[in-house]
């Protein structure tokens, strides 16, 4: 379902994600978020990846930086379940442990995203493949990861 407003204003994007920081240098990537499109930024000199957003490419510094859409495949590199934590929409300690996933995506080697797995805790081995997925947190697109098929 798209956006009621397709275009946010730097103020409507704040209030659409009141639980992290959207400032100059993220507000791309969370814009993203609103379209349900994970933007990472590549660097139009180098071509280099780096997430999370920085004001300038870590590897040549340079600031022609370009928040550019990633295919969402990627492999679970990092996992943990949390068994207590901040309160979330659709997290539920009782139920069960909740997963965290950092995901390394197949753009470059050690480009890495930390979210959850839809999956549930059980499938959240290191290695798993995985695809991007989007959930609703606060009434506004999160993005998660799923299993998928090698
Ligand atoms: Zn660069």
């Amino acid at each position: 379902m798209p956006p009621s407003n397709p275009d946010p204003t730097d103020a409507e994007l704040v209030d659409s994600f009141p639980y992290v920081q959207v400032d100059h240098d993220t507000k791309h990537f969370y814009r993203g978020w609103l379209e349900r499109r994970l933007l990472v930024n590549r660097c139009g000199d180098c071509g280099h990846w780096h997430h999370p957003p920085k004001p300038v490419c870590p590897q040549c510094l340079s600031g022609s930086l370009e928040p550019t859409e990633v295919s969402g495949r990627g492999v679970i590199h990092l996992s943990m379940l949390l068994h207590q934590g901040p309160r979330a929409p659709g997290v539920d300690y009782v139920a069960g442990p909740h997963p965290v996933v950092t995901v390394e995506l197949e753009e470059q080697a050690a480009l890495r995203i930390t979210t959850t797995l839809v999956d549930g805790p059980e499938a959240a081995a290191i290695g798993t493949p995985v695809e991007l997925t989007w959930i609703e947190r606060h009434g506004s697109p999160f993005p998660a990861f799923r299993t998928r098929g090698s």
